[in-house]
């Protein structure tokens, strides 16, 4: 199953803490494993898949530190978590460029938003093709009735 959680996109309001931005991701990921948990009138999760564009700008290992203690009492406690981060590749609508782009890991970056531009000719009209994502790929959830052991 697929559940992406775009309304993240809000990364460009200046949160002025690093971390809040982390939990914030974190609780909407939450949301969405435990809301697809539930329709697939779940047992416990055992598994989440991540999808971390670079543009996000969050440390994969906070997000996954934030989520485990949000998850803790849910349906989601103990579920393994596996962060994949996607880099951010761009094609310039000026010249054609295509390719990945290196997002500066900077935190003035965490206030302000930073325009990227064209490594070949310095244009600033790049269309993003990946990277800009913060999705659930998959969850993987055990069947509520059966054998509760943990293999
Ligand atoms: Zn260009």
């Amino acid at each position: 199953m697929r559940a992406t959680a775009r309304e993240s996109r809000t990364w460009w309001r200046p949160w002025g803490c690093e971390s809040m931005h982390d939990v914030t991701a974190a609780r909407q990921i939450a949301r969405t494993v435990l809301q697809a948990a539930e329709q697939q009138g779940a047992g416990r999760v055992e598994k989440v898949r991540i999808v971390l564009g670079a543009m996000q700008m969050i440390d994969p290992e906070q997000l996954e530190f934030w989520l485990e203690q949000i998850l803790r009492g849910s349906a989601g406690e103990g579920a393994e978590i596996e962060i994949r981060r996607n880099p951010l590749t761009v094609r310039c609508r000026a010249c054609g460029w295509e390719g990945e782009l290196e997002v500066p890991d900077d935190p003035i970056y965490h206030l302000m938003p930073w325009i990227p531009e064209c490594p070949a000719c310095r244009a600033e009209e790049l269309q993003v093709l990946g990277g800009d994502e913060l999705t659930v790929e998959s969850i993987r959830v055990r069947e509520a009735e059966g054998a509760d052991e943990d293999a």
